[in-house]
């Protein structure tokens, strides 16, 4: 594989930068963009060390003084040989050691190609590398300890005994099938029922934890509604107070698409339109309601939010009726500071079957910001971490969950050609499309372990 490089650390000015480089015989180009300071080439110093010398740009000039350090294969990132660079965190500087690196033959990385040589070459299973992108892209504490167990191998080690006891059952069959002659042990149809009423009971558990997954990795999709000047931007506002905020402006085609990212305690909020919220001249009174039926519509939860300091009015309850229609949504009485703390009374829901109770009454504050506690405890306990889940072992996307839920309906199907009485081959087939739906989620091949399993427990040819 050719060699690559690629500025590794941000495109704004800092204090350190980092640029790296990996494919084999890298060190050798290397020597040339970089002089230790104590006479020896990089490509002769201690791997993993850090070297102190002189960075040069293409022509050899002086461009920085700093550290490098060199990674011999296997025992590097990607496994091949490489090596960092850590210079001064200008994106000139920067630049000029990668172009300099471009002149001594590497080339530009493609995005996450470190990572994808990482896989290839037997670093990092997918579930790993995946896990790598959640943790640089994590938005939440939550988030970053999950990726962080992802990493590790947790998820790899809910998905393997999984696999095993699959590929045991494939490989029995195919020994059975393809080599009738050998002396292989009978296959117990009670066995293979066993692995795979197992392996359906693992996969349910996993694809219970999309749910918990998704709102660590991308947030829950919230609507705050009420009408005007209930106090719905202050509490945004508050939401996205200094030390809790996270504000992403997620640019869409229009404004009307707003979004932003708050923090409600561990749990991050994917604010749907905020543009509605925030824009005064849509304070008309049934553009709000639509705007606000809209962004419900699509959310997971509903905050709504009924002006405290003054009666409700018939103006309050399309918005109220429409949050109680979702089956996760807390009703919030604004601005408690300037309402006395009778003065919430009943609320004058017409409760029916058609409408959900709200999991939670919070009386708040924006100004003050009493009441915010109470908020991030609703939601908590709307949203809670998965009872008997350790970090890393939850499904945290679409493709994951896809992968799973076919796995599951193959092993389903081989179950069913079991209990039917179906020849074996008709079985391995739904077998090994489980399999194969699992090697996309972790990226091993099934095909070739099938063949090796075959060959280390049978000795065929001997
Ligand atoms: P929106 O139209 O629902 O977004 O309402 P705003 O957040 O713009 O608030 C309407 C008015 O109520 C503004 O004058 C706010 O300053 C005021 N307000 C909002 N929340 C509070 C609160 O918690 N306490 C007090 N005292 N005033 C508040």
């Amino acid at each position: 594989m050719d060699i690559i490089a690629a500025i590794s650390t941000g495109n704004s000015v800092c204090a350190i930068g980092i640029v790296r480089v990996s494919g084999a015989g890298c060190f050798a180009l290397c020597d040339k963009v970089f002089r230790p300071l104590n006479g020896k080439p990089l490509s002769a110093q201690a791997p993993r060390t850090m070297i102190y010398g002189d960075m040069l740009d293409a022509e050899g000039r002086l461009l920085d003084r700093g550290l490098a350090v060199r990674f011999p294969g296997p025992h590097s990132y990607t496994g091949e040989d490489s090596a960092e660079f850590h210079c001064h965190g200008s994106p000139v500087v920067l630049r000029e050691l990668l172009s300099a690196l471009f002149a001594a033959g590497a080339r530009q990385a493609k995005a996450g190609e470190f990572t994808q040589r990482a896989f290839l070459n037997g670093q990092l299973d997918l579930t790993q590398a995946e896990a790598v992108i959640d943790l640089i892209d994590a938005e939440t504490a939550a988030a970053a300890r999950n990726a962080a167990a992802q990493l590790d191998g947790g998820l790899r080690r809910v998905l393997e005994p999984i696999q095993d006891a699959l590929l045991d059952i494939s490989s029995r069959f195919y020994a059975v099938v393809d080599y009738p002659d050998e002396d292989i042990e009978d296959i117990q149809p009670e066995d293979i029922t066993r692995a795979l009423t197992s392996a359906d009971a693992d996969l349910t558990r996993l694809l219970a934890t999309c749910r918990r997954g998704k709102v660590l990795k991308s947030g829950v999709r919230t609507a705050i509604a009420g009408r005007p000047n209930a106090g719905k931007s202050s509490l945004l506002n508050a939401l996205a107070g200094y030390d809790r905020a996270i504000v992403t402006d997620i640019p869409g085609t229009t404004r009307d698409t707003v979004e932003e990212s708050v923090l409600c305690g561990d749990t991050l909020l994917r604010l749907i339109d905020t543009a509605g919220i925030r824009d005064t001249e849509d304070t008309v009174e049934q553009l709000g309601v639509e705007r606000s039926r809209a962004a419900m519509e699509s959310a997971e939860l509903v905050l709504a939010v009924v002006d405290g300091s003054v009666p409700v009015t018939e103006a309050d309850m399309p918005f109220l009726l429409s949050a109680a229609k979702k089956p996760r949504w807390i009703l919030i009485w604004s601005k408690s500071d300037i309402t006395p703390a009778d003065a919430f009374l009943d609320f004058p829901m017409p409760l029916s079957a058609e409408y959900h109770a709200p999991a939670a009454v919070v009386r708040l504050s924006s100004v003050t910001g009493a009441g915010l506690d109470a908020l991030e405890q609703a939601v908590s306990a709307l949203f809670p971490a998965e009872g008997g889940m350790d970090a890393g072992t939850l499904l945290t996307d679409r493709r994951q969950e896809e992968a799973a839920l076919r796995a599951r309906d193959a092993v389903h199907r081989a179950a069913q050609a079991l209990d039917a009485g179906l020849t074996p081959d008709a079985i391995l087939t739904d077998v090994e499309d489980a399999l194969d739906a699992l090697g996309e989620l972790t990226g091993r091949s099934a095909k070739e372990e099938i063949v090796s399993r075959i060959f280390s427990r049978f000795c065929v040819g001997k």
